[in-house]
């Protein structure tokens, strides 16, 4: 995602705006954490898609080949860490 679209990106939770943290970039954020500052919550940027979703753990809990992909397109470890903490159930954490 471009760095400018950061202003119109809210929160799907609070409807807040989102910081964000960037890992890698080009022109783009290739990869990155956008987070809420008033609920915590957080959305990971993968492969320059923003993926601004409630309850991604829980969304990926009946997807997981998705879960396997995303975590196949992440390069930092950071991103990689990100999915795989989505990923596991959080009871074997
Ligand atoms: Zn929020």
């Amino acid at each position: 995602m471009l760095e400018s679209s950061l202003e119109f990106l809210r929160c799907v939770r609070c409807g807040a705006k989102l910081e964000l943290d960037t890992i890698k970039s080009d022109k783009e954020i290739l990869e990155g954490i956008l987070e809420c500052k008033k609920c915590k919550l957080q959305f990971p940027i993968i492969n320059k898609i923003p993926i601004l979703w409630d309850d991604f753990s829980q969304y990926l809990s009946s997807r997981r080949i998705l879960g396997g992909k995303l975590y196949k397109f992440a390069h930092s470890q950071k991103i990689k860490n990100f999915v795989k903490s989505m990923i596991l159930p959080k009871d074997i954490l």
